[in-house]
């Protein structure tokens, strides 16, 4: 499977807690509920402890327990991702289901503190506790058992979805009509890729619907309004406010994306047409390059490139004339991180990772770096071979590996990112660093200085992944909200994803949409139910870090020339974030970095300044907007 940068996995295979995120892109197989669980709790507490036991000490054996589960399940977890069998799906889908059975016991078990006084830490600990699966299980065990069921059911449609345009013997996978997508530019042929994969959706609609009522029903239980709520819980404010904060950011970066939104489009009608793509009106969702157009780097090279005779060098060539290979590469990275003052990564890093794709068995390649839950055995598991993307990707993985390294002192439950868009940012800030003065200096590219026309085709390249991406990653989970609520209802399940799809990304649908189709469907993170605000954060949150440690570092360069590269204060200043974990507020990890408690955009704006101005330049006689 191919990586891409921003979309490279956080890790592991246990549902929310031990392992944050999953990928962005593809998408990793979540292992919750595949499979039906066994009955019982794997560590059975003595009959009558339990009715004497203080929060204290409850949340202090739950630590233990689900640490010693963890581990059983990412060794499971694992072992299956880098040598797939039936016998390995089995033990992996076994040790799951012990741990998420053990989960659900404690969260029942966790309501016999309701509404007692508590110590901050406990009950932050049990908050954790209680939000740590995506949709929660209703009590009565039928209703339990159908949930269960339907998550699996919309997996496994997701996951077999095909197009077969010309009878069984034609069927192309979503590997394959992706492809189309990013290389492809015949608009009906486009059209025609899109189509056929958005089919997937509306066989999902009935069980999605019957989905978001049981698991409704299993937030009200834990005592949450809806799951809607029960997700915004995680992030330390109420519902209303965390809204109003994802309001406030998308309006600071909606000048940036309207300007690309323009550009791009006045770019398509040259290639396309005006006929097929009017100025002023949506542009059709199947033209920029991927399935969800949620990233439009794919049409970079030859349609939306500024400049195409003036490019950044990149160390692909030297890569390959240095003959790196996946262990130099990764040495790069951690030496990035040496230089910070992170500690060197242990002896069992090496010995357990698996950083090339084994010539004699079945691996799962799609990067992700693991937390074994086990005195400091962290690993990543990648595929590298030596390109530039590789090489961000392993810098990327190392950010989720030093964040595991420096919160391993909390306990279990605080071993997570600050909030879930935390994770994902860590390694993606350090990225920000590996500019092309830091290429050269470690001898990857020549050292020359760039051109202004260089610098706009990089921070367009760069701009196509992280601005394009901003208005996806806030609708996805404004549409979830509003389902959660009953805003939305099945009766307009379709209509109303447009609505949003229009507004925010200004897109239309390729061919008349209706309620038969379900197009959220065809997106993963739907019938997965993978929350997705996380992504939206991180890519702001990314920029953040970024101006803090450059600020640490006394850099005088402008953002986008900035790099920390050796910088012990940034490093120092990195460190005291997260070696929190999730044991506080994330407004305090983000206070300890940046000195502010708020999520700001305003540093990825300034970040792309010279693209601002340079889109405001070049729109100038553009009637912009849809
Ligand atoms: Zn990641």
């Amino acid at each position: 499977m191919t990586e891409t940068r921003p979309g490279a996995c956080a890790a592991g295979t246990l549902p929310l807690i031990l392992l944050t995120g999953c990928a962005l892109l593809t998408g990793c197989a979540l292992l919750t509920g595949c499979a039906p669980r066994e009955s019982g709790p794997p560590a059975p507490t003595p009959p009558g402890a339990a009715a004497k036991e203080s929060a204290d000490e409850f949340v202090a054996r739950v630590n233990r327990e689900l640490n010693a589960l963890a581990q059983e399940a990412q060794a499971a977890g694992y072992t299956l991702d880098t040598y797939i069998t039936t016998d390995t799906q089995l033990l992996n889908a076994r040790a799951n289901d012990r741990y998420l059975a053990y989960l659900s016991k404690a969260v029942a078990e966790a309501k016999r503190y309701d509404g007692q006084e508590l110590s901050p830490a406990t009950r932050r600990a049990l908050m954790k506790l209680r939000l740590n699966v995506a949709a929660p299980a209703p009590d009565d065990a039928a209703k339990r058992a159908r949930l269960t069921q339907l998550e699996a059911q919309l997996e496994a449609k997701y996951g077999e979805g095909k197009y077969c345009p010309k009878g069984p013997g034609s069927c192309m996978n979503l590997d394959q009509l992706s492809e189309i997508l990013a290389r492809s530019r015949n608009y009906a042929e486009l059209t025609d890729a899109w189509k056929g994969w958005h089919a997937v959706g509306a066989g999902m609609r009935e069980e999605y619907g019957e989905f978001v009522r049981l698991a409704n029903e299993g937030a009200r239980e834990l005592g949450f309004k809806n799951l809607g709520v029960m997700w915004r819980a995680g992030y330390d404010m109420t519902p209303e406010e965390f809204d109003a904060e994802s309001e406030r950011l998308w309006q600071q970066v909606k000048p940036l994306y309207d300007g690309l939104h323009c550009y791009a489009r006045a770019r398509l009608a040259r290639r396309y047409g005006e006929d097929q793509v009017p100025a002023g009106k949506p542009i059709p969702a199947q033209l920029l390059g991927n399935m969800w157009a949620q990233q439009w780097n794919k049409i970079y090279p030859d349609i939306l490139r500024p400049y195409p005779t003036a490019s950044l060098e990149t160390a692909d060539a030297l890569l390959k004339v240095q003959q790196w290979d996946a262990a130099r590469m990764t040495h790069s990275a951690e030496s990035f991180y040496t230089s910070l003052g992170f500690p060197q990564l242990p002896k069992t890093f090496w010995e357990r990772s698996m950083l090339s794709r084994p010539r004699d068995r079945e691996v799962v390649c799609h990067a992700s770096a693991w937390d074994m839950a086990s005195g400091g055995d962290v690993r990543i598991k990648a595929c590298l071979v030596p390109t530039e993307e590789d090489l961000y990707t392993v810098y990327h993985e190392l950010g989720h590996v030093y964040y595991f390294i420096s919160y391993s002192s909390q306990p279990f439950l605080f071993r997570d990112g600050a909030n879930d868009g935390f994770h994902e940012a860590i390694g993606d800030t350090i990225n920000l660093s590996v500019t092309p003065a830091y290429l050269a200096r470690i001898g990857l590219i020549h050292a020359v200085a760039p051109s202004h026309e260089a610098l706009i085709n990089q921070q367009m390249k760069m701009a196509l992944e992280k601005i394009a991406f901003l208005p996806f990653g806030r609708l996805i989970d404004e549409w979830r909200w509003k389902v959660f609520s009953g805003e939305i209802t099945p009766a307009n399940y379709n209509s109303s994803w447009w609505e949003l799809r229009r507004r925010y990304q200004g897109l239309a649908p390729p061919v008349p949409r209706s309620e038969a189709d379900f197009d959220p469907g065809a997106k993963y993170h739907i019938p997965s139910n993978t929350p997705y605000t996380r992504y939206f954060l991180s890519y702001i949150l990314q920029f953040q870090f970024h101006k803090a440690l450059c600020a640490a570092a006394a850099s005088k360069a402008p953002l986008y020339e900035c790099s920390n590269y050796g910088s012990q204060e940034a490093g120092r200043r990195y460190v005291d974030m997260l070696r929190l974990g999730a044991s506080e507020p994330w407004q305090d990890a983000l206070e300890k970095l940046t000195g502010t408690r708020r999520i700001d955009a305003a540093p990825i704006i300034e970040y792309f300044q010279p693209l601002m101005e340079w889109l405001s330049e070049e729109n100038k006689n553009r009637q912009c907007g849809w």
